[in-house]
């Protein structure tokens, strides 16, 4: 079956990259993420009946596919490594007609001990979150005192088994700015696309400031010093990243740039999250359920058109209004949505 059919939403906008997390819990306590005073051993974590099973996620994805023009698919968290069994999952999802690129992103920490079955299963690429090359650094923001070799371990494993790897580092004023060239230098020479990601405003727990977002300018300035970049096309229309070549080479970096400058233009992304609330904005107060929906039994042409009302009424475009909001409200938390 293709996926031709298409919904847009009100600001004329796609559906075209579905992000579903399969767990809220994480073996890492990165400190702009869940800071550990916050996502404490009480902390309230979803139990196994409230998550989505895996029919469940694969049912809804067949119809976000099929009936809402869905192309691709990323698999997030928490830390989707955590989640039992996940390459079955894998599997499923990449055995959908019509999915034309399925990734995950990860802390990489549990990588090296999967990525064999996860590539058997059909996972094509793998981003891996990395933020500095510095043991003491690293260890401190993870919030867990895990090594860089232990994610370095992980990326070797699925670049062995080809799998396209990505690395995703978050800059945080005051935090590892300095490992940015360092970052860029290991990874230009391993081949790995690095994209630099600025410190963002989601959920509640961060205790995000303007003054700690370390710019993409800032970012691409410090690079270009020591490295020259040039400005290169998006892949395609709805690109998060904004690509930079290193001059005279086809090594490649990215910026995500979404405090200052803002893409929300061209968002065609959904989140599902693990207990089946679906969200339209990164920033979302509010999810849809879907876990209801599916439970009470409707069939697969209703769960399309309660779909399809969902994204068609969607006007979200929190970052391009980010300076003009003046009340603060309570947002979903990026461990429950996966970024
Ligand atoms: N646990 C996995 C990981 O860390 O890759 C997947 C989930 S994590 C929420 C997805 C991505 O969001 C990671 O690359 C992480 O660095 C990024 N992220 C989390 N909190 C962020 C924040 N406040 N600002 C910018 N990026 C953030
Ligand atoms: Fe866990 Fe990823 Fe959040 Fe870090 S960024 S706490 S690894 S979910
Ligand atoms: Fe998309 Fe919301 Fe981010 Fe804008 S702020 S790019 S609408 S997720």
């Amino acid at each position: 079956m293709s996926n031709e059919s298409s919904i847009f939403d009100q600001l004329n906008r796609p559906l075209r990259d579905l992000r579903i997390s399969v767990t809220d819990k994480c073996n890492f306590r990165c400190s702009y993420c869940m800071p550990a005073d916050i996502f404490g051993p009480d902390f309230p974590f979803l139990s196994r009946k409230e998550l989505l099973s895996f029919e469940e996620i694969e049912r809804l994805t067949s119809i976000f596919v099929h009936t809402l023009g869905v192309k691709k698919i990323r698999i997030t968290g928490g830390e989707p490594l955590m989640r039992k069994d996940l390459p079955l999952l894998i599997k499923k999802l990449s055995s959908i007609d019509g999915v034309q690129d399925i990734a995950m992103t990860t802390n990489g920490s549990l990588l090296a001990k999967h990525a064999k079955s996860l590539k058997e299963a059909g996972l094509q690429r793998v981003t891996v979150s990395l933020d500095s090359l510095n043991d003491e650094i690293f260890g401190k923001i993870n919030g867990r005192g895990v090594s860089v070799q232990t994610v370095l371990d992980g990326i070797e494993a699925a670049a062995a088994v080809d799998m396209k790897v990505k690395i995703n580092m978050v800059v945080k004023r005051g935090m590892n700015e300095q490992e940015i060239i360092p970052m860029a230098s290991f990874f230009k020479e391993k081949g790995h696309i690095i994209r630099f990601i600025e410190f963002m405003d989601v959920g509640n727990s961060n205790d995000w400031k303007l003054n700690d977002v370390y710019s993409k300018k800032q970012i691409i300035a410090d690079i270009d010093k020591v490295m020259p970049l040039e400005a290169i096309e998006p892949n395609y229309p709805g690109e998060v990243a904004t690509r930079y070549r290193y001059v005279g080479t086809n090594e490649e970096i990215g910026v995500i740039s979404s405090v200052t400058d803002a893409f929300c233009g061209s968002c065609n992304r959904a989140r599902l999250s693990a207990e089946g609330k679906l969200y339209t904005c990164l920033f979302s107060s509010i999810g849809h359920d879907i876990r209801d929906p599916i439970r009470s039994g409707l069939d697969d042409n209703q769960l399309a058109d309660y779909l399809s009302a969902i994204w068609f009424k969607r006007n979200d475009r929190y970052s391009e209004e980010r300076g003009k909001i003046t009340r603060k409200t309570k947002r979903v938390e990026m461990s429950r949505i996966g970024g």
